[in-house]
């Protein structure tokens, strides 16, 4: 199984981030995908991928909550340098895009900061990890504005069945599916047969959004086995084929 979006090398896991990898390992999770946050989680997310080299992937970009007043190209500055210097480590450009919820301060800002990482996404042939928190308008203005559009996923996606199709009709794009399916009160699971077992993929967004059973605990890529049960009985498929079906997805759209 492949955790898509996972954050296993913040200090949530220290001292021993290593220890949450094995348990991944340990519990059928053998692939981790790991999207870089801000200049400062660069470091971290290098050297727990550099202990699990077979293991972990990882993607380069500067989140929308982490934009400020500075100019947009001073920010991504260092996002730039990364993939001048390290190209091929990196699997993806994320996680990048809009988020409104915490701070509408910088909307023009971050719409400048996303639009010019899905420009270098395309330019490299890359995919990207959108991340989208009551932004949806700004990503899909900033999308229709583009020359060419990456290929990508909507990670951590708690979105209408109108939502899916505003998506997909602006391209082809996969939905990361989260522990957010498994809360009680969650709308989700109406919106799984909208988007598809084709289209899902499957992350945790470790630490954050455990799932049931362990809601409201760190979160971490074991986890995910919870979340895949979930998938599996709200379409109705046998858990190993929503393993087969995600995991080929998760391969394909990252290369790996
Ligand atoms: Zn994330």
């Amino acid at each position: 199984m492949i955790d898509t979006h996972t954050h296993l090398y913040l200090d949530e896991f220290a001292p021993d981030n290593g220890a949450a990898v094995e348990r991944a390992i340990a519990a059928g999770v053998e692939t981790m995908i790991l999207p870089n946050v801000d200049l400062a989680t660069l470091e971290p997310m290098r050297r727990l991928h550099g202990l699990y080299p077979q293991h972990t992937f990882m993607a380069v970009g500067h989140h929308p909550t982490e934009v400020g007043a500075e100019s947009a190209r001073a920010q991504l500055g260092y996002v730039y340098d990364e993939l001048s210097q390290h190209a091929g480590d990196y699997v993806a450009i994320g996680e990048i895009g809009i988020d409104l919820y915490w701070d509408r301060q910088y909307r023009e800002r971050q719409m400048e900061v996303f639009g010019l990482q899905m420009d270098l996404a395309a330019g490299r042939g890359l995919p990207v990890i959108i991340h989208c928190r009551e932004g949806l308008d700004e990503v899909l203005e900033v999308i229709d504005s583009l020359e060419k559009v990456p290929e990508g996923v909507f990670h951590s996606f708690g979105g209408s069945a109108t939502d899916v199709e505003r998506i997909r009709r602006r391209g082809d794009f996969y939905f990361g599916i989260n522990g957010i399916v498994t809360f009680k009160n969650s709308g989700l699971r109406d919106v799984l047969p909208a988007i598809g077992i084709e289209r899902i993929l499957l992350e945790t967004d470790s630490p954050y959004l455990a799932p049931v059973p362990k809601r409201g605990k760190r979160n971490e890529s074991a986890y995910l086995i919870h979340t895949a049960g979930y998938v599996a009985d709200t379409l109705g498929l046998p858990l190993d084929v929503v393993d087969e079906v995600t995991s080929a997805s998760a391969r394909r759209l990252f290369g790996i």
